[in-house]
């Protein structure tokens, strides 16, 4: 039994029109068809060198690849996000530099285009700070373990193309301000900042160089992204890791396992949903003590404390993915 209420078939037409809508919208986006041209950008810098290998030789996309609709869904709140924390900072004081297009030149030789979020200008005692803005569903992992590599090198490379075509001066920093688009905790942003170095250039030649020889000596170049990841999202999966990793086949003669994972997959799904629908209403009663006709709710504000370790027994983990077909 599923948890999800039904919609009616009007309500569904109007539904399935408006996300294709968003969908459709949000894939047709300027920095995408930087990607269907085959023009690496920065933001492609740190992700893949095997995909940028594809990108260079323009290997042709994976029959009907679409990438999985979430990606896109998350993409498009992403920017929505942003565009309105960026338009509430220009509502204020603070002088911003925004819709920019910058292009900036390795030690190589080599130049790489992109778009910065937002130039923040002088907003350090002076100093100027160039800023990318990232969502994510919850804070915990960039807390913890700060920018990966393909963000370092994206605001690293938004920095200097910013200092190359005049738009910073002096001592610049360059950050990730992340936001919480769950508002699920009290922590609703995240920054980090660094000092833009000069070593910060050398390090992505480097990263590329790896690629240049790899399309030289025609060769594969590392494969920097997981399988699911893979999957989920590259258009070079078929031909860069298709038949790799295939499922083993399980000796299943009367489908027994494969029953079995498929109730455990609904599992997931239910606890899903079930997390979803507490979280979607959760609001309604936070912060509520008292008697309703049915219930009676009590609120308790719980301070924020350090969880010690604790003890954890050896299991075994099962994961369960639908196999592609
Ligand atoms: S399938 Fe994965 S490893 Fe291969 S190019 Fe794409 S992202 Fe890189």
């Amino acid at each position: 039994m599923s948890l999800k209420p039904t919609m009616s078939k009007d309500a569904q037409q109007l539904h399935d029109l408006i996300v294709g809508k968003i969908l459709g919208h949000e894939r047709g986006h300027e920095r995408d068809q930087q990607t269907k041209d085959y023009i690496l950008g920065i933001s492609d810098m740190g992700w893949c060198r095997e995909y940028a290998r594809h990108m260079v030789l323009k290997t042709p996309r994976d029959p009907g690849y679409v990438r999985k609709e979430r990606y896109d869904w998350a993409a498009m709140i992403g920017r929505s996000l942003e565009s309105s924390v960026l338009d509430a900072l220009q509502a204020g004081d603070l002088v911003l530099k925004r819709g920019l297009e910058v292009s900036v030149v390795l030690p190589s030789g080599l130049r790489i285009k992109g778009h910065p979020d937002a130039v923040l200008v002088g907003v350090l005692d002076g100093v100027d700070v160039v800023i990318d803005v990232k969502t994510k569903d919850g804070l915990a992992a960039p807390m913890k373990d700060g920018a990966d590599l393909q963000q370092q090198f994206q605001r690293r490379l938004y920095g200097h193309a910013c200092k190359q075509e005049g738009l910073v001066s002096g001592d610049v920093k360059v950050g990730n301000l992340w936001l919480d688009r769950s508002a699920s905790s009290d922590q609703w942003a995240w920054v980090e900042l660094e000092d833009l170095e000069d070593y910060m250039l050398d390090e992505v030649d480097q990263w590329l160089s790896d690629v240049t020889y790899a399309v030289t000596h025609d060769e594969p170049a590392m494969q920097d992204q997981p399988y699911h990841m893979c999957e989920a999202v590259c258009p070079f999966f078929v031909s860069c890791r298709g038949d790799a990793e295939p499922p083993e086949v399980v000796d299943d003669p009367h489908g027994v396992v494969d029953r079995a994972a498929a109730a455990m997959r609904q599992a997931t799904a239910l606890e899903r949903e079930a997390k979803d629908l507490r979280r979607s209403y959760r609001e309604e009663v936070e912060g509520v003590t008292g008697k309703t006709e049915r219930f009676s709710i009590t609120s308790t504000r719980i301070n924020e404390s350090e969880t010690p370790a604790q003890f954890r027994k050896a299991h075994t983990r099962v994961t369960i993915r639908e196999r592609k077909r």
